[in-house]
């Protein structure tokens, strides 16, 4: 229990370490809804911060100005997540005719204290804003954002069997 509330900690100082495609992903999603704001949530395993399988949401008000997730979407995307140990490690959305900013509304809605909000502006045709910020208790902080190479974050984790290492023992 006091490893878990010191790595929470340690991560309210973190960027966000976010694949190329799925970066290029969510652009796509909110170029595709422009004029209207695009919405969706990055899961991954729970307690790891790696987000690892995008899932685009639909804006139930289907607004320029506001967005809110479908609420049966959602439902089933907590029953999904709580049946594969996995959480919201990114709540994203876009913005279309102003910057890439938390509003007073998204920050009054902003309800995971552990995930990263993206923030996609589209006000500019030929080029994006994409930004993430840290929302608790109603509070705003800007952080970094890490792209890495797309695929990098693909291997799996719970591979604790050694492979190849027990021929050299054999051999020896
Ligand atoms: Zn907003």
């Amino acid at each position: 229990m006091i490893r878990v509330s010191a790595a929470r900690l340690v991560r309210l100082d973190s960027v966000l370490s976010i694949p190329a495609d799925m970066v290029e992903a969510i652009v796509a999603h909110a170029r595709a809804d422009h004029p209207d704001e695009a919405c969706g949530i990055i899961a991954g395993p729970a307690g790891t911060d790696r987000p690892t399988r995008l899932v685009p949401m639909t804006n139930a008000e289907r607004s320029p100005t506001f967005y809110r997730f479908d609420s049966g979407e959602q439902l089933r995307l907590h029953k999904q997540l709580d049946a594969a140990a996995e959480e919201v490690v990114v709540v994203y959305h876009s913005h279309t005719a102003t910057e890439a900013y938390p509003s007073r509304t998204d920050i009054s809605y902003a309800g995971e204290p552990q995930a990263h909000y993206v923030l996609v502006s589209t006000r500019k045709p030929d080029s994006h804003e994409f930004r993430s910020f840290r929302i608790i208790d109603g509070e705003v902080t800007e952080e970094d954002v890490e792209i890495i190479s797309a695929g990098a974050d693909v291997e799996p984790t719970s591979n604790d069997v050694p492979g190849s290492t027990e021929t050299d023992l054999v051999q020896s």
